[in-house]
């Protein structure tokens, strides 16, 4: 296993982080769910990880529905195991309306790992507003406190913002890492490569979720793709492709992956094993150049994720939604409706629905667009393809129950 040193911390963490979020499951009966944790095989998947040299488990509150800390605690950790890795987990930020809830869930999320402290802590799926309202519950002084105590030993945050606002959630806390999504398709979306050399040059870790697109990358390809894929002089997956490309970056510490299945997690380990910062020949970059142009070719329309559009006077994430459009039409349909649903109908920040729907054609976003998107008409296609009645009314009885103080179970809006 490679292994690279987080600037600021000094640690070395496997370039291959474990992503304790889509493990087998199988059917039963727990706390009120009938698909849980397959933990025999699960525990098995990531002992074999860990045994292979991967020594960071990144888990959430809500991941498998708020199983995935405790199958760790109780399956995963005991038998000297939790002195070989790294555990990372998050502050469900999305579901805290109240100073109070920061200890109580915290403290919850200890109970459940069975640990006295959390190596790598981090504020989930953060955007600006969502940070704001984080300020206003006093997140930094908490942040403070826990840190002071040595419950936690570093402390980071996921986004799934714009850049600017990326930056700014940067300078204003002394972090140590950031997590972002980034693949050979999202170079500019959200933090993008622009987010990440500027949390790099500021002496943060930069942990890289959603390498493969959340699997999109590596599943129904478009046949163009293959081709460049198969005309290669190397013959490698497309996996191998997407990985190798984002541990050339000398600035990425760590890429996650959430596997579960045995064969991934050894080409995953081979990969990350050989793939050293800046080992890409150029005719490998222009391979993936070649991609992404294909990849482009097929988008719906052609956003860039620059953000320029936002704010909107109603709300509307149209970068996201622009972006869950083109998922929709290259990759299939049923996940970017759900994850649609979800980041604009139940997770929202003020705990209100912002669907595409509620655009009223004011147009002041198209002013800003430098690729002169006709937006109101691509939002009226979001509101055509992936918004219904019945999504909607589903949406309007989750948000009470994911919002509540009183939930069980919480969500995450997309890791
Ligand atoms: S046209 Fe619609 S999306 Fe654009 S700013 Fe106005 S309300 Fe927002
Ligand atoms: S719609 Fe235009 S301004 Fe908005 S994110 Fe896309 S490219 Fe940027």
């Amino acid at each position: 296993m490679q292994y690279r040193k987080m600037p600021n911390t000094k640690e070395q963490l496997s370039a291959l982080g474990y992503g304790v979020m889509r493990m087998p499951t199988k059917r039963g009966k727990a706390g009120g769910m009938t698909t849980l944790i397959d933990a025999e095989k699960s525990k098995k998947l990531i002992r074999y990880a860990i045994d292979n040299g991967v020594n960071y488990l990144d888990t959430a509150y809500p991941y498998h529905r708020g199983t995935s800390e405790s199958f760790l605690g109780e399956h995963v950790l005991p038998d000297g195991y939790r002195e070989k890795v790294f555990i990372a987990t998050k502050m469900p930020t999305f579901s805290i309306n109240k100073t109070e809830r920061f200890n109580e869930i915290f403290e919850k999320q200890l109970k459940k790992l069975k640990v006295d402290y959390i190596d790598y802590y981090l504020m989930h799926s953060l955007d600006g507003s969502t940070w704001g309202k984080m300020k206003g519950l006093g997140v930094i002084e908490w942040m403070d406190k826990v840190r002071a105590q040595g419950k936690v030993k570093k402390i980071g945050f996921s986004f799934h913002g714009l850049h600017d606002e990326f930056k700014q959630i940067v300078d204003e806390y002394d972090w140590e890492f950031v997590q972002v999504q980034y693949n050979i398709l999202d170079i500019d979306f959200q933090a993008g490569i622009k987010g990440i050399r500027y949390a790099h040059s500021k002496g943060l870790g930069v942990i890289v979720m959603e390498p493969l697109r959340g699997g999109a990358l590596v599943g129904k390809m478009p046949k163009a793709v293959k081709e460049i894929y198969h005309n290669a002089p190397v013959k490698r997956s497309a996996a191998e492709w997407a990985l190798r490309w984002i541990y050339d970056h000398p600035e990425v510490s760590l890429v996650l992956s959430g596997m579960n299945d045995i064969h991934h997690i050894e080409e995953n380990i081979r990969v990350a094993s050989e793939t050293l910062p800046n080992s890409m020949s150029e005719d490998e970059h222009e391979i993936i150049v070649q991609v992404r142009e294909k990849y482009r070719e097929q988008l719906t329309v052609a956003c860039t994720g620059c953000g320029y559009c936002v704010p909107c006077p109603e709300s509307i994430n149209i970068p996201d939604m622009l972006k869950g459009l083109n998922n929709y039409h290259m990759h299939g349909k049923t996940i970017p409706k759900l994850f649609h649903t979800l980041r604009n109908g139940v997770m929202t920040s003020d705990h209100k629905p912002h669907f595409a729907s509620s655009c009223t054609q004011c147009g002041k976003c198209e002013k800003k667009c430098p690729q002169h998107i006709e937006i109101r008409k691509e939002l009226r296609h979001v509101a055509k393809d992936m918004e219904s009645p019945i999504l909607k009314a589903g949406a309007a009885l989750a948000r009470p129950i994911m919002n509540t103080k009183k939930k069980t179970q919480e969500t995450a809006p997309s890791e």
